[in-house]
């Protein structure tokens, strides 16, 4: 298992501690192992009712605590509700930019005006990106995805805003590369800051017909 991997574990070990300590036992293991890189693992509680068909949501691996971010820096988005999805096992973290291969830790790369992903040193990595842009929405097709929580700024998976490609930490208006080929393919796509919004989202799958 890769390191991140092991980090993945670690961390959820503590959830299911967590989730043992507040008297939510029966919970399952289930291992995926990604098209490409890494080892991910679903807690899922036994008696809960999942409709593997249409419930899960793709996430940030980085919001979940995962080293996969450009820096190598640990940065979990703790939020009650991932906790609450993590428990019932729909949660799905996926880090496009390590799917297509880019190391960690790398670069930082922003999206220029002429669209091209490109580091400070001026590496075009536009390529790698749209590899993970592409193999996470064959995981999200796999899954029959509707819904995807992604890290609002990033070059990948921003929903509104991203960073102005000139690195000096301006944000303009956009989306991600993963975020515009989900949404161009019908999956709703929210930052970790519209969390009620994916709840709501979730809602009303649930009253959709098999
Ligand atoms: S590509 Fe997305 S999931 Fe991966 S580190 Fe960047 S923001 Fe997080």
């Amino acid at each position: 298992m890769q390191q991140i991997g092991h980090e993945w574990v670690k961390i959820n070990h503590n959830w299911v501690t967590d989730a043992q300590q507040n008297h939510t036992s029966n919970v399952v293991v289930d291992d995926f192992i990604t098209p490409s890189r890494y080892k991910i693992t679903f807690y899922r509680q036994l008696d809960y009712k999942m409709n593997d068909s249409c419930y899960k949501i793709i996430i940030s691996a980085c919001l979940l605590g995962q080293r996969v971010r450009y820096d190598a820096k640990v940065k979990t988005y703790h939020s009650p509700l991932i906790n609450q999805w993590l428990l019932q096992g729909i949660i799905l973290p996926v880090c496009p930019e390590v799917l297509g291969g880019l190391p960690t830790p790398r670069p930082a790369a922003e999206i220029q005006i002429n669209k091209r992903i490109q580091t400070q040193q001026n590496e075009d990595v536009t390529d790698s990106f749209m590899q993970g842009a592409e193999k996470t929405l064959a995981i999200a097709l796999q899954h029959n995805i509707k819904l995807a929580i992604l890290t609002e700024r990033s070059p990948s998976c921003g929903s509104s805003k991203i960073y102005d490609g000139s690195f000096s930490n301006m944000l303009i208006d956009g989306q991600g590369v993963t975020t515009k080929l989900l949404r161009e393919n019908g999956i709703l796509v929210f930052s970790q800051f519209q969390l009620k919004k994916v709840q709501t989202q979730l809602s009303l799958l649930a009253k959709l017909p098999e």
